[in-house]
């Protein structure tokens, strides 16, 4: 599993700059292993929403410290297809999880009185 340092030195090969210049998006892909200490982290990000939301956090592009600018979309689908070899869809990481019975239940839903309205 690629650290995302390594993913970094990956990026400076492709577009030049320095490690730091990505780093921060390519720690944003992996943070996920704090929630879950295997590969099973990537599916929160490394997805093609995952790329997207990525743009939303960083901008549509990094100005790198020698000036060039690379549209962080590139850097995002490097790192996906470094870590899985191609691009998935959220769609294809959900086929891989087991329905649990949980996960479909409905509570009835309380409902409000007028003191609770106004609080
Ligand atoms: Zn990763």
């Amino acid at each position: 599993m690629a650290h995302p340092y390594h993913h970094a030195l990956s990026s400076v090969k492709k577009w030049g700059g320095t490690a730091q210049d990505y780093q921060r998006i390519h720690d944003w892909f992996d943070e996920s292993k704090q929630i879950t200490a295997d590969f099973r982290h990537r599916a929160l990000r490394h997805h093609a929403e995952g790329i997207f939301m990525a743009e939303t956090i960083f901008g549509k592009t990094i100005t790198l410290s020698t000036g060039r600018i690379i549209p962080v979309r590139w850097i995002g689908e490097q790192h996906v297809r470094e870590d899985l070899g191609f691009i998935p869809s959220f769609a294809d990481w959900v086929k891989a999880i087991r329905p649990e019975p949980w996960m479909g239940r409905a509570h009835k839903l309380e409902t409000e009185t007028p003191q609770e309205v106004a609080a």
